[in-house]
């Protein structure tokens, strides 16, 4: 059951001012965040907080670090801006090599949000099949109980209920759908990983052979699911199984890292996490990729869609030319920003420590936190990590939407000083309530340590014995 909510933010925010934006909900007196300095928020009424949602998983090294807004503020001092399609720009091609050098791809295409690198993706994939010589590829398949991003083409491939309802109309059809990977709320009781894998590549494989094989463009997945699940990770051996099923039927195989990509999850892109450490990574490489949130780290708006070499080569041997083009497409300040944060990443090992600090936190969340009666899971990696609440241990059962547990934890949490990322309900019939802890990869132990108190303290202040 759940007890009454903390008092309102007040503590932390700057009351009932009236506000002449249209936030998500016309409430007004959100908190005021005045500044941030490294792993820490600062409000008008003079509160410190610990941003462990790091934003919505954006703020991957910390606010305001000095390398990071002099490089951003010398590009806007020498060029803030050029059409993409008429001039290249030095900070774009310097971080589309390394991008590409890094991890095996043939070319970075850079947007400004992460919707718009979905919707990218979409298009990339089928002019792919059109230059390819195969127009017929028009159908999509991704993963129930996920988020793909906002604009209406994200919305159709993803399936977040919630956010699709009232758009449905405007959906296209062409977008289907197949079983998540979550192996706390799916696998059955008894079946090994490789069973449950073996399952999914099985519906993978029969949902395109239903659909029509010569008709699918891409199958689409977050390698751990995000905002639509809490943090829920893959089973090893998932992401080359379900590679492979796309191999064999001439499917693109796109994994979606806007939010658990560039180093969140403990290594540089979530999928290197099921590559055979042998191999060059190709039995899990995407062919397409997206990134957001983190590859600026919130210095200036930025995202990207990475595009492997086979797929660059399809269109060199076509048209040459993706039809699609953004004003801001490889904007200077935000490619300068991305820029870097690369290199601040890679310079102070960052993926690393973020791999470790991660290990930190699910350990001390294990020891204090799961034990709680309302705590059915910990999960994921590296700083992304999930905390999913249900109403009984035993049955997994969540609580009603309209409880709005999950909110009520992170206003509890937001009281005792530190942000988290919350959400609950996403699809009818899939009411879940999770926690998200996405601190910057620089969170010290210490803090850690005060994290997992407060997010123990807010959990039991809302959700009694
Ligand atoms: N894809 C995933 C996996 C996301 O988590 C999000 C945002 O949360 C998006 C796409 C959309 O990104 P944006 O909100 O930057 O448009």
């Amino acid at each position: 059951t759940t007890t009454a909510k903390a008092s309102s933010s007040a503590a932390n925010g700057s009351g009932t001012t009236p506000s002449s934006v249209f936030h998500r909900t016309l409430k007004t007196g959100l908190p005021m965040a005045i500044r941030g300095e490294g792993n820490y928020l600062y409000t008008a009424s003079g509160a410190k907080i610990l941003d462990a949602s790091g934003g919505a998983a954006v703020v991957s090294i910390g606010h305001a670090v000095p390398e990071v807004v002099e490089a951003v503020t010398a590009q806007l001092g020498t060029l803030p801006y050029v059409s993409s399609a008429l001039f290249g720009m030095q900070p774009a091609e310097d971080l589309a090599s390394q991008m590409c050098n890094d991890a095996g791809f043939g070319r970075a295409i850079f947007l400004t949000g992460g919707s718009e690198a979905v919707e990218t993706a979409i298009k990339l994939c089928r002019q792919y099949h059109v230059e390819n010589g195969r127009p017929e590829r028009t159908k999509f398949i991704a993963r129930e109980i996920s988020y793909h991003g906002n604009t209406l083409g994200a919305l159709a491939l993803g399936r977040h209920d919630r956010r699709r309802k009232n758009f449905m109309p405007l959906l296209s059809t062409e977008f289907h759908a197949v079983s998540p990977c979550n192996a706390y709320r799916f696998k059955n009781a008894g079946d090994s990983d490789d069973a449950y894998v073996a399952r999914l590549a099985a519906e993978l494989d029969a949902k395109i052979t239903e659909l029509g094989a010569d008709t699918v463009a891409a199958f689409f997945m977050e390698p751990i699911v995000g905002a639509a699940a809490g943090c829920v990770p893959f089973v090893p051996g998932y992401i080359r199984a379900m590679k492979a099923v796309c191999r064999k039927h001439g499917v693109l195989f796109c994994c979606d890292e806007i939010m658990c990509g560039l180093g969140r999850s403990g290594k540089l892109h979530a999928w290197q996490w099921d590559a055979d450490p042998n191999s060059d990574g190709d039995d899990a490489r995407p062919d397409v990729q997206t990134l957001g949130k983190g590859l600026c780290g919130g210095y200036a708006p930025l995202s990207a869609v990475l595009v492997a070499p086979a797929v660059v080569d399809v269109f060199a041997r076509g048209t040459g030319a993706f039809v699609n083009g953004y004003t801001f497409q490889s904007s200077g300040m935000g490619t300068a920003a991305g820029l870097a944060v690369y290199n601040y990443i890679k310079k102070h090992g960052l993926v690393e420590q973020c791999r470790l600090r991660g290990q930190l936190l699910v350990r001390l969340l294990e020891e204090s936190v799961l034990p709680l009666p309302h705590v059915g899971s910990v999960r994921g990696n590296g700083l992304f990590i999930g905390i999913e609440l249900v109403q009984d241990k035993e049955t997994k059962q969540p609580y009603p939407y309209a409880d709005k547990v999950a909110d009520k934890i992170g206003d509890a949490v937001l009281e005792r000083g530190a942000a988290v990322y919350y959400g609950s309900g996403c699809a009818d019939g899939w009411e879940g309530d999770h926690i998200m802890l996405c601190p910057p990869y620089t969170i010290t132990e210490d803090e850690i340590v005060f994290l997992v108190e407060q997010v123990k303290a807010g959990i039991q202040e809302v959700l009694s014995e």
